[in-house]
């Protein structure tokens, strides 16, 4: 926790000093106290948690960089053109080095995360995801703590991924857009490489699996309730009240994955992009994938009852986003009928079953396609807290 703390006390005394948030600085390594860090955690050969390297300690290469460019001492008798000079050469000196700065919407600029690129970052994130899982019960709890403290710090083990698959989703549909100058060298627009996109989709769909939503009916039967009258903001709001819901856990995975694949201008920028680059994914691609990610060919792909009952969550989730979509007044005509045809598709798959989760999205759609402004579905809040933890 003082690691933290002098982390965020550098961060603070940055801004001081003038500088900015530098959100891709974790692409180059601990580039910048400017950035917002995930902590570093490595698990063990016995699956503990090894927290000793969490958060970067002193300045980054950025940092550095930035403060020598603008509080350097110029030399005895520098004239503005000399200064013009030495300045640019720092600028490039430091691009050279792979030292940047960014646009906040460029897929690079992303909080809580600490990876090469966003889609490294999610394959680092997701083991450490399963050791936490796997570990995550009462004995973490030291003697005496209130046992509802599980539950209130399960959202942090639970949604451990939550920024690795929002910054994956990001390069889906993307472009790297750095600032840039005339004859410096860089691309002001360059798409992100289209076998990244696509690893990015299959990795972020893996997600939405029953096994990875699940938790063990041990984990749940230690999540208790809070105290009366304690308010406690970092814990699920459950739609079972004073008992964990697994469903709600479920609903927030699918709200991360389906609402950002599935974004307006995401989707509009898959058709830009489709368009000018042969061999990109384009918009039907992902909407074609998510469709056949939350329904497996079997009647729901499950091996349980209770991991249908997952996926019958996701099911429900991923085609009331698509008819938001498809509803959407920020969409375009072409992002819109994209959209129609993934209801199309689930209500082909739906109409071909019997049970009852079926029968309510077929009725669900065919009100939908009847009236589509009447009838556009009310998402069923997950009550994830809300996690920036700043
Ligand atoms: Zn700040």
């Amino acid at each position: 926790m003082l690691n933290r703390l002098a982390l965020l006390t550098c961060h603070e005394m940055g801004h001081v000093l003038g500088l900015d948030h530098n959100f891709v600085a974790s692409t180059f390594g601990r580039g910048s106290v400017m950035d917002y860090y995930a902590p570093r955690i490595k698990i063990r050969p016995d699956g503990s948690a090894d927290l000793s390297d969490a958060y970067m300690q002193g300045t980054g290469s950025y940092d550095n960089h930035a403060i020598e460019w603008g509080y350097s001492q110029p030399p005895q008798g520098e004239t503005p053109e000399q200064e013009q000079a030495r300045l640019s050469q720092i600028v490039s000196q430091g691009l050279a080095k792979g030292i940047v700065w960014g646009n906040e919407a460029d897929p690079r600029w992303n909080a809580y995360d600490e990876g090469a690129d966003p889609v490294s970052w999610l394959k680092q994130v997701w083991p450490v995801r399963d050791a936490l899982l796997t570990r995550y019960g009462p004995e973490t709890l030291p003697p005496g703590e209130p046992a509802s403290r599980l539950a209130s710090r399960f959202p942090l083990i639970y949604l451990f991924h939550r920024y690795a698959l929002a910054a994956a989703i990001n390069v889906i549909g993307s472009a790297k857009i750095p600032p840039s100058l005339a004859g410096d060298g860089q691309e002001p627009i360059a798409v992100w490489p289209a076998p990244s996109q696509r690893e990015a989709l299959q990795l972020v769909l893996k997600a939405l699996e029953a096994k990875e939503l699940e938790i063990s009916p041990d984990l749940w039967k230690t999540l208790a309730p809070r105290e009366p009258g304690l308010e406690d903001p970092e814990r699920f709001i459950s739609s079972a009240g004073y008992l964990f819901s697994p469903q709600d856990g479920a609903r927030a995975v699918v709200d991360l994955v389906a609402g950002g694949l599935l974004d307006a201008q995401r989707m509009q920028r898959l058709a830009v992009i489709a368009h000018e680059s042969p061999g990109a994914p384009s918009a039907q691609e992902i909407v074609l994938a998510l469709v056949h990610a939350a329904f497996p060919a079997t009647l729901t792909g499950a091996n349980s009852k209770s991991s249908e009952d997952i996926l019958l969550v996701v099911q429900a989730d991923v085609t009331e986003h698509l008819m938001l979509l498809a509803n959407d007044a920020s969409a375009t005509p072409e992002v819109q009928s994209t959209a129609l045809a993934g209801i199309d598709d689930v209500q082909k798959i739906v109409r071909s079953r019997e049970d009852p989760a079926a029968r309510r999205l077929n009725r669900e759609i065919g009100l939908f396609l009847s009236s589509p402004q009447q009838n556009t579905p009310k998402l069923k809040p997950s009550g994830a807290p809300p996690g920036p933890p700043i």
